[in-house]
């Protein structure tokens, strides 16, 4: 029997289905169908070097591009997205919305002098439970659309935070400032860093990451993640 005919047999009876509308996906089509990939709510702030997003981190750290590929709302596709790369193991998402970012941000020339990209790094604690950290699968799908490597040994966590949700931004502060540690600064010295993660809310892990990061000689640091809610 063919591969392709047992393929079909397969998803007759365990039907591959799309991350943001639940639908079944047709052979060809990978994690998310193609009716919802023409209506993804793209931000195209990577366009526009002014972009909301930049305030974020205003008066607080230095970021060289800040960009996002979609916005994220209640009820919306990219919260279902998010909720299966996060919670439902479905980390492939990742890899496969990033390489589709990559690609769109190797045509801009901001972000072309990018040296290497940093995921976010989980806790091993929550990498433990989820069994793999979706800022790396996302990682790994710009450094493909690219061309570039991606740096797991540079950013690492070094104690545990709690739930951040129901906190003040203060709070919240003070909670990630002394997660994350820099390994090997010689491999990032004068480099243009590309930090990725699944979402951009306050900003305050990140902000964590990104002083870390430029505490050593030359490093400009850009930020991109999945989905912002900040329009
Ligand atoms: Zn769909």
């Amino acid at each position: 029997m063919n591969t392709r005919i047992l393929d079909n047999i397969i998803s007759l009876f365990y039907p591959r289905l799309c991350a943001a509308c639940g639908n079944a996906l047709q052979q060809h089509e990978q994690e998310i169908c193609l009716p919802c990939m023409l209506h993804l709510p793209e931000t195209n702030y990577h366009l526009d070097h002014d972009n909301p997003l930049r305030e974020i981190f205003a008066g607080r750290v230095k970021v060289e591009e800040v960009a996002a590929l979609m916005f994220y709302k209640k009820g919306n596709r990219v919260q279902h997205i998010l909720h299966h790369l996060k919670y439902n193991g479905k980390k492939e998402i990742g890899a496969y919305l990033g390489e589709y970012y990559g690609k769109k941000l190797k045509e801009e020339a901001r972000f072309q002098d990018i040296d290497g990209i940093i995921p976010i790094p989980l806790h091993p604690k929550k990498l433990r439970k989820r069994g793999y950290n979706q800022s790396e699968w996302i990682a790994n799908g710009l450094a493909c659309g690219m061309g570039r490597e991606v740096w797991t040994d540079v950013l690492v966590r070094t104690q545990f935070t709690d739930t951040q949700t129901r906190k003040s931004r203060f709070s919240r502060w003070e909670n990630v400032k002394d997660v994350f540690c820099v390994q090997h600064p010689e491999k990032i010295e004068g480099k243009h860093l590309l930090v990725c993660d699944d979402v951009l809310t306050t900003g305050a892990t990140m902000e964590a990451a990104i002083q870390q990061l430029e505490s050593v000689n030359g490093v400009r640091v850009s930020v991109v993640t999945l989905a912002t809610a900040h329009n």
